[in-house]
């Protein structure tokens, strides 16, 4: 049964660009190993992420990542059956915030910093759609 689960989480203090990065080299090998796919959002201050997968899979995942201890306090946004991937291309995509996406994370926000717990499940899967949209068509942009 392919699930979607989206969970956010809070970076814990002295997390650093490193150790995301860490996180995302092992996150992309475990996943492509896992038939998992998703994405991760960093924003400095609060994780989100979707994972993607046989529900079993996703389960095993999840219970994994919520032992670590690089973040705290992570709230389940949404669990669903799905009939296709959204993230099918990424075993696990990251959509960092940068200058070129303030934008879109202030779009989704009812407050002036970007907190996920405060939206809605659909409003959280319409703007990491968006990112992705718009990731990919930065990196389709030429320099
Ligand atoms: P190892 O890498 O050998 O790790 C063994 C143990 O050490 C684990 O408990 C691990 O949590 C802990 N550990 C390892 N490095 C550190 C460190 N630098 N600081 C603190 N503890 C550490 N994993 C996935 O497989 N898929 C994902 O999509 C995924 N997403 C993640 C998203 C977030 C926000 C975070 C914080 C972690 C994520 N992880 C993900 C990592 C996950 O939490 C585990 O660390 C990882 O899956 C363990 O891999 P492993 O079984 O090969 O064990």
């Amino acid at each position: 049964m392919l699930t979607r689960l989206i969970y956010c989480s809070k970076v814990r203090p002295g997390v650093t660009q490193l150790d995301v990065k860490s996180i995302l080299a092992k996150s992309q090998m475990n996943n492509a190993r896992d038939g998992i796919s998703g994405a991760l959002v960093f924003t400095g201050g609060a994780f989100l992420q979707c994972l993607e997968g046989d529900r079993a899979a996703v389960n095993e995942t999840y219970h994994r990542i919520v032992g670590d201890a690089r973040h705290a306090e992570p709230i389940i946004l949404s669990v669903e059956e799905i009939g296709a991937r959204e993230f099918g291309a990424w075993s696990m995509g990251y959509l960092g915030y940068t200058s070129a996406n303030t934008g879109l994370f202030f779009k989704y926000s009812a407050a002036k910093t970007f907190d996920p717990d405060r939206l809605p499940a659909r409003v959280v899967l319409a703007m990491l759609k968006e990112l992705v949209d718009q990731a990919h068509l930065l990196s389709s942009t030429p320099a």
